[in-house]
């Protein structure tokens, strides 16, 4: 089996036989080899060798530190009209226990598509499908083995199809997150997923329009996606084969990785440029047209990577990309994967640099560390937010990261809690329309974490989220996570400010 290991091996094996064949050397190159530790004597295969594709070097053991992950192999295709994807997928999950939830992402009004999954097995066998939370979501149950017991291993495959042709949500002029938009295609959890559990309950929340839609564990992802062959794929993990497949004019793209939160891909006719920026290469994908913007979109993106991979700790990624898509002056974030409205690109350029930032630091704050985004959404927002004060410090200097402060949290703040707009930030997002979700969610939970720095100081505040971090990588935390690890490394009482600002 060819893989990069084996590969590696080989250009080690011919440039260590052509130092020893330039000197005079009377040891064997086999024996060498063996003595030096360079080659095991019977090399096995790397199991988890797509997956680690999507890794930067530092990161590739965090496959294994984390235990065994479920698997996911989806393998779709566009029909001819372009208003149908097909697909099947298998999942191989560890410990399944006695049964077994996938959400259908796009059931939900927040994405306006329909999936239909026609066919479940689990470990070969037929199972049925029972539809759940107004069929967003199914539960299968586990077939026990031959002596009664759990498997200790179930492989899921699905059969599923996908109608695109989405109808969006209450104002439809104004966004797009699934399905067409122009000649732009956007796709994430388009796949039967996993839903997430917490306290032993499977999580089926459809949320409001204004919160955010995903909300997965991490996972090991291949995706297999074959579309038009003039459609540009940028995607979270890697493009490990782009293949031509010239009797139906169509491209398979074939994208990897893992741990990752969700595997999204958005395609369109799209042009690129890149950059190397913490040892990830970003790339800035833009619609023609539009290179200056997307220049500029690389410059902050670039920026801003670096800058949270040196105060909050290692970006784990081989890639970040950064797309130009329907989201009108919006911004969303996926793993590995940012998107920006395409306003932005055109007319309201001012705000592309704060968007960035933003988007760019959810993947500290979503991506790596994840949150409950129905239950408590302030936290990874208001930290993407406040994060924004840094990249601005960083980039521009402290009058214009006071300025951001001022301007985007404090006085929009102020003038709606004068107006009697103001509240608890510590709720669901369930229970904020989108005008106090905007105020509480973000301003008030950026100011929140500004109250924490002053208490802290600039240095406790940063090992506090340098540990929050290393702490927390591919996990799912709490406001409970934050508050015991800022108290921990401080060893300040932070309840008077959670209390002042949270409950
Ligand atoms: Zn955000």
């Amino acid at each position: 089996m060819f893989s990069y290991l084996n590969h590696a091996h080989f250009i080690l094996l011919i440039s260590i036989c052509s130092l020893l064949l330039s000197s005079a050397c009377a040891f064997s190159p086999s024996t060498v080899l063996v003595d030096l530790g360079v080659i095991t004597p019977t090399p096995t295969p790397d199991p988890f060798f797509h997956y680690r594709a999507a890794l930067q070097p530092r990161s590739q053991n965090d496959i294994e530190a984390l235990g065994p992950l479920p698997q996911y192999h989806v393998t779709a295709q566009l029909n001819q009209e372009g208003d149908i994807l097909q697909g099947v997928e298998q999942v191989i999950i560890p410990a399944p226990g006695p049964e077994v939830v996938f959400r259908l992402y796009p059931n939900l009004a927040n994405y306006g598509g329909a999936t239909q999954v026609t066919s479940a097995h689990i470990n070969g066998a037929p199972v049925n499908l029972e539809p759940l939370a107004d069929n967003t979501a199914i539960r299968l149950i586990v077939p026990p083995t031959a002596d009664d017991s759990l498997p200790v291993l179930a492989t899921v495959n699905l059969a599923f199809t996908v109608n695109l042709n989405s109808q969006p949500g209450p104002d439809p002029s104004d966004y797009t997150l699934f399905g067409w938009d122009g000649p732009v295609l956007s796709l994430p959890g388009f796949y039967p997923t996993l839903a997430a559990r917490q306290n032993g309950e499977w999580v089926l929340t459809r949320p409001p329009a204004h919160a955010d839609v995903l909300f997965n564990e991490v996972a090991l992802y291949q995706v297999d996606l074959t579309l038009p062959r003039a459609m540009v794929v940028a995607a979270s993990g890697v493009a490990l084969n782009v293949i031509d497949n010239p009797q139906n004019d169509t491209r398979t793209w074939q994208i990897s990785g893992g741990p990752l939160r969700d595997v999204t891909l958005i395609a369109g006719p799209f042009q690129s440029v890149s950059a190397e920026a913490a040892g990830a290469t970003v790339t800035s994908y833009y619609l023609p047209g539009h290179e200056t913007a997307g220049q500029a979109v690389l410059a902050h993106a670039a920026a801003s990577l670096r800058l949270y991979s040196d105060i909050y700790g290692p970006y784990p990624y081989a890639e970040l990309d950064v797309v130009e898509s329907p989201l009108n002056v919006r911004g969303m974030e996926y793993s590995g994967l940012v998107l920006i409205g395409e306003d932005l690109y055109q007319e309201q350029r001012e705000y592309l640099t704060f968007l960035v930032a933003h988007e760019v630091g959810h993947q500290w704050w979503y991506a790596v560390v994840g949150n409950n985004p129905y239950q408590h959404p302030w936290l990874d927002e208001g930290l993407v937010e406040y994060g924004a004060f840094d990249y601005y410090r960083g980039v521009f200097g402290q009058p214009a990261a006071e300025e951001l402060l001022t301007g985007r949290w404090q006085i929009p703040f102020d003038l709606a809690a004068g107006g009697g707009v103001d509240g608890a930030i510590d709720r669901p997002a369930n229970a904020f329309n989108p005008t106090t979700y905007e105020l509480l969610v973000y301003a008030k939970a950026a100011l929140f974490f500004n109250a924490v720095r002053e208490q802290l100081g600039d240095e406790i505040y940063q090992q506090v989220m340098q540990t929050y971090y290393a702490e927390n990588r591919y996990r799912i935390v709490t406001p409970q996570t934050f508050l015991a690890t800022a108290e921990r490394v401080s060893g300040q009482n932070l309840n008077p400010l959670a209390e002042e600002w949270l409950k």
